[in-house]
């Protein structure tokens, strides 16, 4: 299993807090990377169970629906554990509403958050890897990276707009070191789908479609995204890499 390990690796985990974020932090914990969790919520739970993993973690609170903290991410990680390896650009949101009736306000805060922040957030810590001749790197993306959906236009641009921008910065850097992938969750029990389930039709149209026969539980994607960051992924760049319960096989 040592293509796996991740000991002494540092970890930056955006949107740890809660949900798909803190599932990636504690499998990569458990790995053995330390984990820097960012986010504008309390990580004190996320932070015990990555100790409880016998990981290291620090806290640093950032908005990211603007660009303006990414560089002092990437510094204070720096300063904390004296260098970063692995970057998850996993923080992101979701707003509903008819194309018809889509605010400008609905569109500008989904594509900030999940497209503007990631690409800088991603440049400033590539200025780091780069330098070192290593890194990886690891988007959040979604099945409507690959699908429409409904009533979610600015999320399925901004979804994917990062599937192509994993590629491009895959081709910009997969020479230099540093591996550039995407992770495309399917269907998860977190609060980004609380409305869904909430919705009995949706849910039970939803649930029918996976082959699977379940929602996904968070933790059932800590394993792909311990492989992207390890050494077991090292000639793999520029995939968007579905966890799904087969859902895109259908
Ligand atoms: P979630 O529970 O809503 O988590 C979203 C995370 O992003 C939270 O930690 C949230 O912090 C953080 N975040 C949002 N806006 C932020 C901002 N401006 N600054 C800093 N952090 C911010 O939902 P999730 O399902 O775990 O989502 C994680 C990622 O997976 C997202 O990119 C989402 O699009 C993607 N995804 C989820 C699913 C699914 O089925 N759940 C499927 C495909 C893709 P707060 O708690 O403070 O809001």
């Amino acid at each position: 299993m040592t293509m796996f390990d991740l000991s002494g690796k540092v970890a930056v985990v955006t949107g740890a807090n809660t949900g798909l974020g803190q599932a990636i932090a504690v499998a990569m914990a458990a790995a053995g990377a330390s984990i820097v969790g960012v986010g504008r919520s309390s990580m004190d739970e996320t932070e015990a169970a990555v100790r409880k993993a016998g990981a290291g973690f620090h806290a640093i609170k950032a908005d990211l629906g603007s660009i303006e903290p990414t560089k002092d991410i990437i510094d204070e990680t720096v300063a904390t554990f004296g260098k970063l390896d692995i970057l998850i650009n996993n923080a992101g949101i979701i707003r509903r509403a008819d194309a018809i009736d889509f605010t400008e306000a609905d569109w500008d805060a989904v594509m900030d958050t999940n497209l503007k922040s990631v690409f800088f957030l991603s440049q400033a810590a590539a200025r780091h890897m780069l330098d070192r001749g290593s890194g990886k790197i690891i988007n959040i993306a979604s099945l409507l990276s690959f699908q429409g959906g409904i009533r979610i236009p600015s999320y399925t641009a901004s979804k994917s707009g990062l599937a192509g921008l994993t590629r491009l910065l895959a081709c910009e850097w997969a020479g230099k070191g540093i591996n550039v992938n995407a992770i495309a969750p399917g269907y998860f029990v977190t609060n980004n789908t609380t409305a869904l389930r909430e919705d009995p039709e949706r849910s039970a149209g939803i649930l029918a479609r996976i082959p699977a026969g379940h929602w996904g539980d968070p933790a059932q994607l800590g394993g792909a995204a311990v492989f992207l960051a390890s050494r077991a992924s090292d000639y793999v760049h520029g995939i968007v890499l579905p966890v799904d319960g087969g859902w895109l096989a259908r």
